[in-house]
């Protein structure tokens, strides 16, 4: 069993240990110390990174903000100092995932990545406050926590407004500035039952209270800060419904201060394109989002005008046959499918044919299709076409279309050509 440091010495960043066990786990080296200030992934909060070095290497440089000097990793009896890359509970042991293997009895150093590890202390010291707001104010509770690489969520009970969010915000952030004390107590589970916690523990026998003076009392294994004004500032970042409760995203510290500047330059770049204020975004968006759909209602009408002006434009310059079908093959610039579309299908309406019409644009799109009664299957013909030139569609008898013909217009077009009139003169 090792003994855990950061559950009495959260800001203890550099001890010295023994290696108890060295071995392979899941096919990395690892390690096992009598004693570690490593942090394992557990209750939300991920592992502790760092470094072992020689013992005596890094051993007298013993205060805080000497850590510069152990971090240069000066040669020792590994040669160099080994990386702790992950670090995992396993059984009621702290095992170190280490770049290389350690010698089982070494005497080491160890050196957490502190500015890892403070950052996490941030978070989830931050998370008591914000989870203790929404159950102070609003009676709502904490259902899971999670801290991630960029955010960090905690999962309420229940769904809550934006306006609810804001105060148990402002609520976490009076805590911080108030610089209260962050208190670590160990009591029976006799004696837990007792106290007002926030939240029922999970475990049996000695239990680690987290204690924010006046604020916050709940059972935890994570690191914190000492005192709240560290935390510097919390801002809730995002906030959606997720399984009948709600799903709120945070952030604390340095964090908050990368959100913010994050924020202020997608904030600034759209302010700069739309020549507006900051707080008349939405307004603006939302009157270019009107503008936009008037503009496509007119130009559908346009087009729908225009398609028609095409349509009789083409069956004019047709040759009207002896009583069998029209054939119209054609290739249009400037029309998408949709156009293409209304343009063939106008057509059809009007005179007795069988109409292909191609996009000039190459790769080609195509729409084919024929009046009632003439005997064409459109998706036959563009089966062929694709078979040949390539590309995709589908479709019905009546009308299909298809898209990615990729060859020669010219050659396209005689083939479709040569297909409709071979089904026409049946
Ligand atoms: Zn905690």
């Amino acid at each position: 069993m090792t003994s855990r440091i950061y559950y009495t010495d959260p800001y203890c960043r550099r001890f010295e240990a023994s290696v108890t066990r060295a071995f392979v786990h899941e096919g990395r080296p690892a390690a096992l110390l009598d004693r570690t200030a490593f942090y394992p992934t557990s209750g939300g909060q991920p592992f502790d990174t760092g470094k072992l070095h020689g013992a005596g290497e890094a051993g007298e440089a013993g205060e805080a903000g000497e850590v510069g000097e152990v971090g240069r990793a000066r040669r020792g009896p590994f040669g160099s100092a080994i990386e702790v890359i992950e670090t995992i509970d396993v059984d009621d042991d702290v095992v170190h995932i280490l770049s290389t293997p350690v010698t089982e009895g070494a005497l080491v150093s160890g050196e957490i990545d502190w500015t890892r590890r403070f950052d996490h202390m941030q978070q989830h010291t931050g998370q008591h406050l914000l989870s203790a707001a929404f159950d102070r104010l609003f009676e709502n509770r904490t259902v899971s926590f999670h801290m991630g690489s960029d955010a960090s969520t905690i999962d309420l009970q229940r769904e809550l407004s934006w306006d609810q969010i804001a105060r148990a915000e402002g609520e976490a952030n009076r805590i911080i500035w108030e610089n209260r004390e962050v208190a670590i107590r160990f009591v029976t589970s006799d004696q837990a039952a007792t106290l007002p916690l926030r939240k029922e523990p999970a475990r049996e026998g000695t239990l680690r209270l987290i204690e924010v003076h006046d604020f916050d009392l709940s059972a935890c294994g994570g690191t914190h800060v000492s005192r709240t004004g560290a935390i510097g500032a919390l801002v809730v970042t995002a906030a959606e419904r997720f399984k009948g409760g709600t799903r709120v995203t945070f952030a604390c510290g340095a964090r908050a201060i990368r959100a913010f500047q994050s924020l202020r330059d997608a904030t600034a770049g759209s302010v700069r394109l739309l020549s507006v204020l900051p707080r008349e975004l939405p307004a603006a968006i939302e009157r270019m989002q009107a503008e936009t759909k008037d503009l496509r209602r007119t130009l559908k009408r346009f087009q729908e005008a225009l398609a028609s002006h095409e349509a009789a434009r083409l069956i004019g310059t047709s040759d009207v046959g002896s009583g069998a079908a029209l054939v119209i093959v054609e290739a249009l610039e400037s029309w998408d499918p949709n156009g293409l579309k209304a343009i063939a299908t106008h057509i059809v309406a009007q005179v007795n044919a069988a109409v292909a019409l191609f996009s000039t644009e190459s790769p080609h799109a195509v729409v084919i299709t024929r009046s009632p009664g003439v005997p064409v299957d459109s998706s036959a013909v563009l089966g062929a076409l694709i078979e040949r030139f390539g590309g995709r569609g589908g479709g019905k008898a009546d009308l299909a279309q298809g898209g990615g013909l990729n060859s020669d217009l010219a050659a396209i077009a005689a083939a479709t050509r040569q297909l409709l009139q071979r089904a026409t003169s049946k």
